[in-house]
């Protein structure tokens, strides 16, 4: 039988966002490795360590026991206690059991959030570069992204007096994400307060505060959210984890957020009209991950610091290239200005970032992805959640190819 090709009118709220460009690349590595490329891919978001065992061993009791049912709309209370004690203990963030919602992943709760209180005309401040969903999802909620350039000069960090300007009457959010994907700087305890003293002075602007990486954690000052430094605020913030990152649960799908109340109940009816509720199995393993012996983390946590300082030393060596140090995460954004201008031994010149990575994939196998797709070019992110083999690897490649452009 012949299939007919479709032609579904497709919704302009889909027509007008894009496939997350990272998901792309990281395609587009795969495709070139299948069709039997030796391909190093720095392009992957995830840790490449697999699920604790411990964790993996409660959700396969949560089957055995027959914990497979529908849970509450906004999660178990096991797991919404949990989560409530972690805000409390590295947070010092007090919250009602009330007031935490568990989702699909931290990127679903974020979406909702935005669809529970975004309406057309309505701003998001998104400081850049940005983690590459967020701008999509202000856009598919009927938003407007307004993107602030936030470059190496501050840090790759938004400035009071640059979030001051940015805020109008229509703003609805200012996004902070911090470690932040892709540079991996963080911001200190002073800064947020700075940027506390200038929302105090526009209380109709809510705080979307993706703090996904902060377990991930390198730098000497400690991990804090806008919350901790400025209570006041937790009438408005919407603060955001998950246990995809830490825990190497990607797949598991569960991440939470917690904020004001009529914000959580909006999102959970939300979610009672599309989900129902995140997976009850899911939810048992998240829950035994965060009340669990905490050790694997500090030992991944290790590892990832080790090796992310390895690749910035090595890229910060190679001439052309600079990179900013992380204070968390597991990536690396170097600045590639250095190589802009420069030709290809195939006589091609390099214009753009996404110029120099395609260089990089097709000529030294090495897949990253260009800065502009994070909202601030000339640069590259690349993960350095893989092994030390590959990262040298990928190193040895990126600086072989610098070498030979003229
Ligand atoms: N926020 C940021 C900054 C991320 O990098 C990611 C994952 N790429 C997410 C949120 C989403 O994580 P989750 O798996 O919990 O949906």
């Amino acid at each position: 039988m012949e299939v007919a090709l479709s032609s579904v009118k497709l919704a302009r709220r889909v027509t007008n966002i894009r496939v997350s460009p990272s998901t792309a690349a990281a395609q587009k590595a795969r495709d070139l490795k299948a069709a039997g490329r030796n391909i190093v891919d720095l392009t992957v978001g995830e840790p490449d360590f697999d699920t604790p065992d411990s964790i993996k061993n409660v959700a396969i009791e949560a089957i055995r026991d027959g914990d497979t049912k529908y849970t509450p709309v906004n999660g178990t209370v096991a797991l919404r206690k949990a989560i409530q004690q972690d805000y409390a203990t590295r947070l010092g963030i007090e919250c009602a059991l009330d007031t935490i919602c568990v989702g699909g992943g931290a990127k679903q709760i974020l979406f909702l959030a935005l669809t529970a209180t975004v309406e057309k005309g309505d701003e998001v401040i998104i400081p850049a570069p940005y983690w590459v969903s967020y701008p999509d999802m202000v856009v598919a909620n009927g938003g407007t992204p307004v993107i602030l350039r936030c470059g190496e000069d501050t840090g790759f960090k938004l400035t009071p007096q640059a979030l001051a300007d940015a805020i109008t009457p229509a703003t609805r959010w200012v996004v902070l994400n911090s470690p932040s994907n892709p540079t991996g700087v963080a911001y200190t305890a002073e800064e947020l307060k700075a940027l506390g003293e200038v929302l105090g002075r526009h209380p109709h602007v809510l705080v979307l505060c993706d703090e996904i990486y902060d377990r991930i954690w390198y730098a000497d000052f400690p991990a804090c959210s806008i919350v901790s430094v400025v209570p006041e605020l937790a009438d408005r913030a919407l603060v955001v984890n998950g246990v995809s990152k830490s825990y190497a649960m990607t797949g598991w799908r569960i991440g939470y957020g917690a904020g004001p109340k009529d914000l959580i109940d909006a999102i959970n009816k939300l979610q009672s009209q599309s989900s129902s509720c995140p997976s009850s199995i899911s939810q048992a393993a998240a829950a035994a991950a965060l009340t669990g012996d905490q050790a694997t983390v500090t030992e991944t946590v290790e590892v990832y610091r080790e090796r992310c300082e390895r690749a910035w030393e090595r890229l910060n060596a190679i001439e052309g290239l600079s990179c900013v140090k992380p204070d968390g995460a597991f990536y690396l954004y170097p600045n590639c200005s250095g190589v802009i201008g420069k030709t290809t031994p195939e006589g091609k010149k390099i214009e753009s970032d996404l110029d120099f990575v395609i260089y990089l994939l097709e000529s030294a196998g090495v897949a990253t992805i260009h800065g502009a797709a994070y909202g601030l070019e000339p640069y590259f992110r690349l993960s350095t959640a893989t092994s030390k083999e590959i990262l040298e690897e990928g190193c040895d490649r990126i600086e072989r190819a610098c070498k030979a452009l003229r």
